[in-house]
Parts: C-alpha cells; sequence; structure tokens
C-alpha cells in the first residue's frame, strides 16, 4: 500500500508579540525587537488528524496577561476539529506555550519524548527558577498524572507512529524536543517546532537563545537538514511568515504543505 500524503496547517492562537531580537536569534541585533506568534499545528491524511502541541491554556493566558489570544481549541474549530474529540497529539517539548492547553485535549494519546517526559516531571533542577519560568506547573501536574495510563506515549528516539508520520528527537532547546517528520504530497516535510523560532535559525545556524545545549542543537540542525526534502519544507515554530506566506484556509490558519 502506498504511503499516504499528508496536509499541514499551522494555526495561530497568540500574537503578534514583541521579543528582544537577541532571545529569538540567539546574540543578534541585542538592540532590536522581532515578532513571533504563538502556533499550533495539525497534520492531516490517511483518515487521520493530528494536532501537533498544545498552545496555552486561557486560565494561563490571563496569568500571563496574553492579548491577541484565542483558546487553541477556539482556533482549531475554525478547521471543524473538536479538541475534546482529537486522538493523537504530540507533544514537541515542555515549554508554556506548547504544553499549557493539554487539557483541552482529554481524548488524545498523547506523544513525547521519555526524556523530555522524564526531566519535567522528574527531575527536580526543572523546579528551579529558569526551568519553572518557561513551562507550566499546572500543565506539569496533569502531565505527571497520565504516567501509566495508555494514552501516555513514551517515545525513545525517532519512531514513525503513522505511515509516513516519523517523530525525531532533535535535543538542544530542551532535552528532549522533537520534530515530526510527515510525507506530504512535495516530499518529506519537517514540523520543526522550536528547534528555530523562524526560518532565519535554519539559514544561518543561529537558534534561539532558549538552549540547554548548544552543541547538540547544532547536530539536530543536521539531522533534519539531512532528512527534509528541501529547505522549505523546515517549518519554525513561532515565525511571522508561517502566516504571512501562506495559502489561508480559515482565519489564522494557514496550509503549509
Ligand atoms: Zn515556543
Amino acid at each position: 500500500m502506498a504511503t499516504p500524503t499528508y496536509e499541514i496547517y499551522a494555526v495561530k492562537y497568540g500574537g503578534p508579540y514583541n521579543r528582544p531580537a537577541c532571545i529569538v536569534n540567539w546574540f543578534q541585533d541585542m538592540d532590536k525587537t522581532a515578532q513571533i506568534n504563538y502556533y499550533i499545528f495539525v497534520i492531516r491524511g490517511g483518515g487521520e488528524t493530528i494536532v501537533v502541541d498544545c498552545g496555552v491554556d486561557p486560565q494561563l493566558a490571563k496569568q500571563r496577561n496574553l492579548d491577541s489570544y484565542v483558546s487553541p481549541a477556539e482556533a482549531l474549530r475554525r478547521m471543524d476539529i473538536d479538541a475534546a474529540r482529537v486522538k493523537h497529539l504530540i507533544v514537541t517539548h515542555v515549554h508554556f506555550d506548547h504544553i499549557s492547553g493539554i487539557q483541552l485535549f482529554p481524548n488524545a494519546d498523547i506523544y513525547i519524548q521519555e526524556k523530555e517526559f522524564n526531566f519535567w516531571v522528574k527531575n527536580p533542577v526543572a523546579r528551579r527558577a529558569p526551568f519553572l519560568f518557561v513551562t507550566d506547573s499546572v500543565a506539569n501536574r496533569y502531565l505527571a498524572r497520565q504516567k501509566g495510563k495508555k494514552r501516555l506515549r513514551l517515545i525513545r528516539g525517532d519512531k514513525k507512529i503513522f505511515p509516513g508520520i516519523e517523530l525525531l528527537l532533535v535535543p538542544g532547546h530542551t532535552i528532549g524536543l522533537q520534530a515530526v517528520a510527515v510525507n506530504t504530497a512535495q516530499g518529506t516535510a519537517i514540523v520543526g517546532s522550536d528547534l528555530a523560532h523562524t526560518f532565519s535559525s535554519y539559514k544561518t545556524d543561529i537558534p534561539s537563545a532558549i538552549i540547554t545545549d548548544l552543541i547538540v542543537w547544532m547536530k539536530s540542525y543536521d539531522k533534519v537538514k539531512a532528512k527534509v526534502s528541501s529547505p522549505d519544507l523546515l517549518f519554525p515554530g513561532h515565525d511571522l511568515a508561517l502566516m504571512a506566506d501562506y495559502p489561508k484556509v480559515a482565519e489564522d490558519i494557514t496550509r503549509l504543505a
């Protein structure tokens, strides 16, 4: 049987937000400002709908005073996806903008790297200030409670989870960040999440400033570049161009491939 092809959608649930440019691209343009959006992604094809990342929960959005924000569940409704009925949820990493909304997907199997899970749930270092600041402790406790349940799929390294969909362990930004390689009509595309905040990181080799291991990060760049069919199919996690440069299918939703 032929491998199915999938479509990839970017779903913006927040932004644009101003950030120091040197956070978005490590030590670059120290005195400038850059803009980012918050996204989740949807992969559709072969009879499956797979959501990549959870976005920010409405309660945390309030606490963090996020303006230009809609609940990821509301954003998904614009493409007729009921978050509560989503069956497959890939968590790329456990930073708040990617994990916080996990309770919006109560019936989904959760695909997360075991290393990422173990660090955030078990390692006391994850409760030190710099880590606490970038995660959501409410979502973390929820994630911890999934331990031992069938829906929690702890992934070790690279793994094909559907024909034409492979999870790739690409650490550097976090200890167990994963990207998603997807068979599309244009070839193998990669939903890279925060392996790069913006397209420019893939071009310049300069990642964001939120780093756990810069040496392995470089190796992760080599890995995805070897895997993707063409550089324009390697998608970053926060670039405004994901909205601006692709066909719009609904409000704040574009088709990337
Ligand atoms: Zn992020």
